[in-house]
This record gives C-alpha cells, sequence and structure tokens, in this order.
C-alpha cells in the first residue's frame, strides 16, 4: 500500500488573527491537490479564523501544541478538547523549540501524543538530533530512544496513524537541509524502530515527514525517498513556496 504524503505548513509564532486568514486566502489556491494532504499548523489564536477560511478547501488545521490534561487550573494552556471543538485535525507535539526553550521532554511529549490520540487528534510527532549528536555518531540512538519513549503505551492501530517528523534541529531554519542520503537514512531507521516496537504492517502505515528548510528547490528529491512520505515545513510555509512544496512533482 502506497502511502500518501502529507505536507504540513509549521507557521511558528507568525502572523495576527487577520494576517491568517490573509495568508489562507493567498495560499488556498496554490496548495490544491488531490494526491497530498495539507495541514497548516498555526498559532492557538488563529485556529478559529484559519478553520473558517479553510472550510471547503483541501486544507486541515492543526495546532503547534497541546497540554495533557483535560481541563483545570493551567493557565496559559490549550486543552485537546478544546482544538477539536474548534476543528483541529492535527497536533504538532515535541518540536525541537518547544524542547529547547519550553522544557519538553520524551515523557511529556509521549502523555501528549496519548491524550491526542484519546481525542482523535492525529500527532505530528518531532525528532532529531543536534550537530554536535551527528558529528559524535550518536544520531540514531538518540532518535530512537525519542521515538520509543514517544510511542510509549501507543496501541498498534493509532500508532499506523501517526505521523512523526525527523527534524535535525541543525537543518530548522537554517537554511542548511539534510542531504536527501543523511534526511533517508535517518527516516528509514525511524520505520525500522517502529517497526521493532510494533510489526511490519505498522512500519509501512505510519508517515514520516522530514523537517528542516525544506523549500521549493529541494522537495522533489526530498519526498521521492522511499521512506519520506512528505515534509514539516517553517519558514516556506508563510509563502508562495509552500504551493510549490505541495505540488512538488
Ligand atoms: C520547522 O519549523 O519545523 C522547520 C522545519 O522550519 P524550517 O522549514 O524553517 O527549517
Amino acid at each position: 500500500m502506497a502511502r500518501r504524503k502529507i505536507v504540513a505548513g509549521n507557521w511558528k509564532m507568525n502572523k495576527t488573527p487577520s494576517e491568517a486568514v490573509a495568508l489562507v486566502n493567498e495560499l488556498k489556491p496554490l496548495v490544491a491537490s488531490e494526491d497530498v494532504d495539507v495541514v497548516f499548523c498555526v498559532p492557538a489564536i488563529d485556529i478559529i479564523p484559519v478553520v473558517e477560511a479553510c472550510k471547503g478547501s483541501n486544507i486541515e488545521v492543526g495546532a503547534e501544541n497541546m497540554y495533557f490534561e483535560e481541563s483545570g487550573a493551567y493557565t496559559g494552556e490549550i486543552s485537546p478538547a478544546m482544538l477539536t471543538d474548534a476543528g483541529v485535525k492535527y497536533v504538532v507535539l515535541g518540536h525541537s523549540e518547544r524542547r529547547e526553550y519550553f522544557a519538553e521532554t520524551n515523557e511529556t511529549v509521549n502523555k501528549k501524543v496519548l491524550k491526542a490520540f484519546e481525542h482523535g487528534l492525529t500527532p505530528i510527532m518531532c525528532c532529531g538530533e543536534t550537530l554536535e549528536q551527528r558529528e559524535q555518531g550518536v544520531t540514531m540512538d538518540f532518535i530512537r530512544q525519542q521515538v520509543k519513549v514517544g510511542f510509549q503505551n501507543v496501541g498498534a492501530e493509532q500508532a499506523k496513524k501517526a505521523v512523526i517528523a525527523y527534524e535535525p534541529i541543525w537543518a530548522i531554519g537554517t537554511g542548511k537541509t539534510a542531504t536527501t542520503e543523511q534526511a533517508e537514512e535517518v527516516c528509514a531507521g525511524i520505520r525500522a524502530c517502529i517497526a521493532e516496537i510494533y510489526d511490519d504492517a505498522v512500519a509501512e502505515e505510519i508517515r514520516i515527514q522530514y523537517g528542516g528548510s525544506v523549500n521549493a528547490g529541494n522537495a522533489a528529491e526530498l519526498f521521492a525517498q522511499a521512506d519520506i512520505d512528505g515534509g514539516l515545513v517553517g519558514g516556506a510555509s508563510l509563502k508562495a513556496d509552500f504551493g510549490k512544496i505541495v505540488n512538488y512533482k
């Protein structure tokens, strides 16, 4: 079974609600595709107007984060039920910026992955090594740990529906893309890790994206790799280039 590609934009902390609607209206005709799942992961305050602006299009909306409790005294946090009620389908979890600046750990990411599934949200769970780890030759050990802990207690049927984004930290926002060989090697390693945790059927179905300075010029080669099922795109998702990335063929 061929896996369907998924291209998701990660807007990070960019675009006010009115700017967000303007961007959706600009990108909507450019990202129309019957072959690729298209997701706009947007800041929490933009979710409601972006869901509204995406109605009738092929674009699904994702959140950039979520808390792992149902509700209560967690000032400033957003619950999974708030996301689903607003029309969100995907949620980015464990992005390296959240791990670095907001102290997210493999364990908290795992709690969020479990909670997302409980609410029918599809997690886009991020993993990836630092430049130092790559130079020390521990890339795959580090990522295997992120994946193993991140998927703890996640059932096989749920895991099949998950998305993993491999994002080498040194390639995020730096303009320095991993080579196709580097990206494919790690994505294949992640798939092998999923086969070890579950079985070949889960590994065949789970979608693994590459992220890190994906642009209109390198998307086609990256997405043509056997184990790369699309991309998580930061900077280029805020421009017309995103349309070229979605329609990379
Ligand atoms: C990201 O934010 O997940 C990302 C990959 O950013 P960029 O495409 O800008 O490197």
